[in-house]
């Protein structure tokens, strides 16, 4: 038996034989020739092959695994209309009089290369996606089909790296899990791994030796185990056993009300951070989303997203929710969240510093495009909106004006905008929880931010690891404040519910029940184990 060490992408339990993907050689010859621009055009025609040949990947991933897995065949054939890419190419064959498949190889490692080198974790994995499209290219130019990678049995399948394209051409019901020397946990490969289910391995120092032998996947702990001897392979068949059970309960769980035996019920939505996640959200039976944290869209971008770039990413999330709930909060940056263009001067206690509302109240133009995107796009879905550190009246008071200023302006030019969006508050500084009578007054909800509220009211920074044994939501404290915010949003009539990362704590899911809370909003894997608490309550 041999245990390699590696880092777990997806969790899950996989049994069974390994296989070892060979690539097919993709190993290009440098050859002269005499008429560069017949070179050019067989670029031009693999091109227009290999972009084909993605619409049907795209398709077929759609269907299998929804938008976000599928997004990654547009991104490609864009990448393969990208002028700099094809500038490059062309560049290649014209001054060195070589092959196409020469210039497009040369092409592919020197920008993959490039992408590899950035600091952005991002970025660096779209390293792999390059070196992606240059092989789908070479293939096309040198007649190797459309690069399909087959399994006849189900095994884990084990490779150096794998692609998006081989991830998704595969069979699903014959793959137990995915093993990869390289990768990172921001590729796309790791993230359709997730939205497959299917267990995830990366660093795992394989050797060839090891192909057809049995072998286990510890998603839990990051492991492959080798020829596990007779007592490992019954402890994981048993783990795998009850994982199984388990999955089948839950997926049991999905279309069932989240209500108590005595008929109480509960919102259940999900927190997302990017239209990505919408997928997972209804893979996952979330009646909605509690928490879109739109700070994501001006953290992927370089410079501030324009109110058209955000339009469409909050249209899209709501039109993709096809009108269930969806709550987007407005920009929640500083403290964690620092974004270069925003050119924001160094603070000693950024925690407690120029953050969220704070910088949208001081620069109104950057809060009015967010808003004016906002209320735009609140006419293809249902769509609230959530201000989050609020710490007085006289804010929300402030935030009124500015909406009143935006909706007349969008009135004027006569653009359509729903008039009856609606708005709350998250509560997560002790303030807001002391003053949430008066709060309660102004707003539509409260949500409960209980990540800031838990870091506010025990004085602990949640960012600094040393303290993290004392960090405790459970705190009475914590809990109290839940309380009064709960009674003092019922005294107005208006719902309270908790998006801060407590909600998804099962052990709590009954007090919170008890305690009055209207909703709870999770990451999307926690939606159905807390419906399962909920239901089994009287
Ligand atoms: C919270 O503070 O609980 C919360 C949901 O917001 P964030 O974690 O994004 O600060
Ligand atoms: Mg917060």
């Amino acid at each position: 038996m041999k245990v390699l060490e590696g880092k777990s992408v997806f969790s899950g339990i996989a049994i069974g034989k390994i296989s070892i993907l060979q690539k097919v050689d993709a190993s290009v010859k440098r050859v002269h020739v005499e008429n560069p621009e017949e070179e050019v055009k067989r670029v031009e025609a693999a091109r227009e092959q290999a972009v084909a040949q993605l619409q049907k990947l795209y398709d077929k991933a759609l269907q299998e695994v929804g938008e976000s897995g599928a997004a990654i065949f547009e991104v490609h054939q864009m990448m393969l209309d990208d002028d700099d890419y094809l500038d490059s190419i062309h560049n290649i064959i014209r001054t060195e009089s070589v092959n196409a498949e020469y210039a497009v190889a040369t092409t592919g490692d020197n920008f993959s290369s490039m992408f590899a080198q950035m600091d952005d974790d991002y970025m660096k994995a779209r390293a792999a996606d390059v070196k992606d499209i240059s092989d789908r290219l070479v293939r096309v130019l040198s007649g190797h089909g459309d690069g399909a990678l087959e399994v006849s049995e189900p095994v884990i399948v084990v490779a150096e790296d794998l692609a998006p394209s081989e991830t998704v051409q595969m069979d699903k019901s014959k793959v137990l899990a995915f093993v990869t020397r390289k990768g990172s946990s921001n590729s796309h490969t790791a993230i359709l791994a997730r939205t497959m289910n299917i267990p995830a391995l990366i660093n795992i120092e394989y050797d060839e030796s090891m192909d057809g032998k049995m072998a286990v996947v510890d998603g839990k702990s990051g492991n492959l185990i080798v020829g596990p001897d007779a007592e490992t392979l019954k402890k994981y068949e048993d783990m795998r056993a009850d994982e199984l059970a388990q999955r089948a309960m839950l997926k049991e769980l999905k279309g069932k009300e989240t209500v108590t035996k005595s008929g109480r019920k509960l919102h259940l939505y999900a927190n997302i951070g990017s239209t990505g996640d919408v997928a997972n959200v209804l893979a996952n039976d979330a009646e909605g989303i509690g928490l879109f944290r739109s700070e994501f869209v001006y953290l992927e971008k370089e410079d501030y997203p324009t109110e058209e770039e955000q339009f469409q990413v909050y249209k899209t999330v709501a039109q993709n929710m096809a009108g269930k709930k969806v709550i987007i909060r407005t920009l929640d940056i500083g403290a964690d969240k620092q974004i270069d263009y925003f050119n924001m001067a160094h603070e000693e206690n950024p925690a407690m510093g120029y953050r969220a509302i704070r910088i949208c109240l001081d620069r109104p133009e950057v809060f009015k495009t967010q808003l004016r995107a906002l209320f735009r796009a609140s006419m293809f879905g249902n769509i609230s909106i959530m201000y989050p550190m609020i710490i007085s009246v006289t804010e929300v008071k402030q935030i009124k004006a500015i909406v009143a200023e935006v909706k007349a302006e969008l009135k004027e030019q006569g653009i359509p905008f729903r008039d009856d969006v609606e708005q709350g508050i998250m509560i997560e500084t002790p303030a807001a929880v002391m003053i949430s009578d008066l709060l309660a007054k102004e707003v539509d909800f409260f949500s409960i931010g209980t990540n800031d509220l838990t870091q506010y009211t025990l004085a602990i920074d949640r960012q600094n690891a040393k303290l993290d044994n004392i960090y405790d939501s459970h705190h009475e404290a914590v809990l109290r404040m839940i309380q009064m915010v709960v009674d003092n949003a019922h005294k107005e009539g208006i719902w309270a519910g908790i998006c801060g990362e407590l909600g998804a704590d099962t052990t709590l899911t009954e007090k919170f029940v008890e305690m009055g809370l209207d909703e709870l909003s999770v990451s999307p894997t926690f939606v159905l184990p807390v419906r399962k608490i909920v239901r089994e309550m009287k």
